[in-house]
């Protein structure tokens, strides 16, 4: 089962300075995500491999396509990423952020996913400024105005009207 997100460095471990490419597209369901926020497309993985006296540095970035909903209107979403790689591997690990060097070999793959998965992010938009729902009538203020009376997308406002509402009905 030869994936080429496992490297052998036995070339790179012979002297601190070498280096090595590694520049893949590899199936999603390789990586084996297990995590409904990936799309099936591939995941691409361009690192710079260095030898150093204590390891092997590994310098890159890898894309992936994550998917989700707007948190604001609830629009679903697919969208390309782009994380930055830095990681270090080692034969004797020396932190517990090192990865370890196996059998003189390296295998990208845990790293490449943990790194996809951290960079998902949590509470997507589908753009920075989306209006969301209009929180006094529930209409999706990005197809226009709802004809509601306040300045839309205030949220200080609706906090206020929520409140006096909640008075207003207490007094009667
Ligand atoms: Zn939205
Ligand atoms: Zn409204």
């Amino acid at each position: 089962m030869a994936t080429p997100l496992i490297v052998n460095v036995v070339e790179l471990l012979r002297r601190p300075g070498n280096t090595k490419d590694v520049d893949v597209s590899v199936g999603a369901a390789d990586l084996v995500f297990d995590d409904e926020r990936m799309t099936a497309s591939d995941v691409g993985v361009r690192l710079h491999l260095e030898a150093l006296s204590n390891g092997i540095s590994v310098h890159g970035t890898t894309t992936a396509e994550w998917k989700g909903e707007c948190r604001r209107c609830l629009t679903p979403l697919v969208r390309p990423m782009t994380v930055e790689v830095d990681e270090m591997y080692q034969a004797l690990p020396d932190s517990p952020d090192a990865h370890v060097i196996d059998n003189d070999q390296i295998n990208l793959l845990p790293m490449v996913r943990e790194n996809l998965l951290l960079a998902i992010p949590l509470g997507p938009l589908c753009a920075d400024d989306c209006p969301g729902f209009c929180p006094q009538c529930g209409t999706d203020l990005k197809t226009g105005p709802c004809g509601c009376s306040r300045p839309v997308g205030d949220v200080r406002w609706a906090a206020l009207d929520a409140l006096k509402e909640r008075l207003g009905d207490a007094q009667e």
